[in-house]
């Protein structure tokens, strides 16, 4: 089994972990993060391309004459969390840390560079991407922009992310919607400054964003299918000061969650159009600036069944859950899946209770070492599976 063959430089794949999380760089900035997959993949013998949406790196590895092409992606990213972990390999940078386990995705990808490398048992190309900025600022679309799947065409892409809460090294699997759209918005609204005893010569717009707040959430209740999921959060209203004075303006910030293209389609045209009518019955106006939005992922459904088999064939049938529940973060691998549809996104299990169960973006989070074998022979036997 390809596990046993990874588990022999697991130690290895260990100090690349911990390498990583030590250094951890923020989205765009994965200068050493980029440096050492570099180093790595052309110790290796691949060929390495650099500077796709900055610090992106691309290794190709192909073997014999087969036509088929594959890639397989991993984020390299960390977060502006200030890690509190205690493990040895803490952070070394205030305020920066791998709260998310792209340090272990990149691992992962590499273990299963190292092991497809050694053994290059398949027929086809191999395009291992290892992309930046997965967290906020959408490098997996910057790299489809940049033409990631002209200069590197892959019949069929996969990516995966861990998940607290799961058993550790046990893959789950869903297929078609998987992880929510995510778009943002920020919206101003101008009324009319006054005296907070005198509110006739003032138009209040601290009383506008109440009420917009509140008729945004009847979008959710009755504009969406009740069987489709939504979420429209308004995280922050800022306005005004003092007690006796109605503020000239107020900011709000809008993020909106949903599970298919349709769902998102509706959101983004009834919530822009909500808030201006509402702003103008009272007399105001509103600004609504869309700030960045990232599609629903989609996995497409033969894909996931591949996939599953091959995680059933590797793991046996209690590692290889088909049918997990959509989750309603986000993910920018799904601009990947838009430009390339014939792929799937899928899970590993960080831990239940205890050891990995401490949730992602908390600053006591760390990457399950034990996913690292696990992981990459998953990614192994993947490749050899679909460039048979
Ligand atoms: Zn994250
Ligand atoms: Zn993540």
């Amino acid at each position: 089994m390809i596990e046993q063959t990874v588990r022999e430089y697991e130690s290895l794949l260990c100090d690349i972990r911990h390498q990583i999380h030590e250094h951890p760089e923020l989205g765009l900035e994965e200068i050493k993060t980029s440096e050492l997959v570099a180093q790595k993949l052309t110790e290796w013998g691949y060929q390495v391309h650099r500077g796709m949406a900055k610090t992106g790196v691309i290794g190709t590895l192909k073997v014999g004459d087969g036509k088929k092409t594959l890639g397989i992606r991993a984020d390299m990213d960390a977060l502006p969390i200030h890690e509190a972990s205690g493990k040895p390999w803490s952070s070394k940078i205030p305020n920066r840390m791998h709260a998310c386990g792209h340090d272990g995705h990149t691992t992962m990808l590499l273990g299963a560079a190292k092991y497809l490398a050694e053994t290059r048992n398949f027929n086809g190309t191999l395009h291992l991407i290892f992309q930046p900025a997965e967290e906020m600022i959408n490098g997996g679309e910057m790299m489809v922009q940049e033409g990631l799947f002209e200069q590197f065409p892959c019949d069929a892409i996969f990516a995966m992310h861990n998940m607290p809460g799961f058993p550790t090294g046990q893959f789950l699997f869903q297929p078609g919607a998987f992880m929510a759209s995510m778009d943002q918005y920020q919206v101003v609204v101008h009324g009319c400054g006054g005296h907070g005893a005198m509110p006739s010569k003032a138009i209040d717009p601290v009383m506008v964003a109440s009420y917009i707040t509140t008729a945004l959430q009847s979008i959710v209740s009755r504009n969406v299918d009740p069987l489709e999921a939504a979420v429209i959060t308004v995280g922050s209203i800022i306005a005004g000061d003092a007690a006796n004075v109605i503020p000239d303006n107020a900011v709000m910030k809008l993020s909106v969650r949903s599970l298919s293209r349709e769902t998102r389609e509706l959101l983004l045209k009834r919530i822009p159009a909500l808030i201006k009518a509402q702003a103008e019955s009272f007399g105001a106006t509103a600004d609504v600036n869309h700030i960045n939005g990232t599609p629903v992922l989609i996995n497409d459904e033969a894909m996931t069944q591949f996939a599953w088999q091959v995680a059933k064939q590797q793991f046996g049938e209690e590692r290889a859950v088909y049918g997990a529940k959509p989750l309603m973060g986000s993910e920018d691998f799904s601009f990947m899946l838009d430009e390339n549809p014939n792929g799937c996104y899928l899970i590993v299990g960080n831990g239940e209770k205890g050891e990995g169960s401490c949730m992602v973006h908390n600053p006591g989070y760390d990457f399950n070492d034990k996913c690292l074998v696990p992981g990459s022979a998953y990614w192994g036997a993947l490749t050899e599976a679909y460039l048979k």
